[in-house]
């Protein structure tokens, strides 16, 4: 896949972005599991997963980054 294709997984919020394809293999849902301000849902679990931000709770994001250390696939990059 080329770089270009790459970045089009890529979905944006206000400071998240996520690459949604790298979700699509992923099995533990850490983002979910690490995030204690309950920023991240994952939808589909059962078939293609992919993170999604609740927009309502993007702003309660501190920076932690215990999300992006805890998503094996590194997934997710915050501004
Ligand atoms: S952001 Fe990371 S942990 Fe969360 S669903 Fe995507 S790949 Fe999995
Ligand atoms: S940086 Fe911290 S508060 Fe922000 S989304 Fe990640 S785990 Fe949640």
């Amino acid at each position: 896949m080329t770089e270009v294709n790459k970045q089009a997984n890529i979905e944006h919020y206000r400071f998240h972005h996520i690459d949604t394809e790298k979700c699509k293999n992923c099995e533990d849902f850490s983002c979910e599991e690490a995030c204690f301000r309950g920023v991240y849902k994952v939808v589909n679990k059962q078939s293609i997963p992919k993170c999604t931000v609740v927009k309502e709770r993007e702003d309660f994001c501190i920076k932690c980054h215990i999300c992006t250390t805890q998503c094996k696939k590194e997934a997710i990059l915050i501004d």
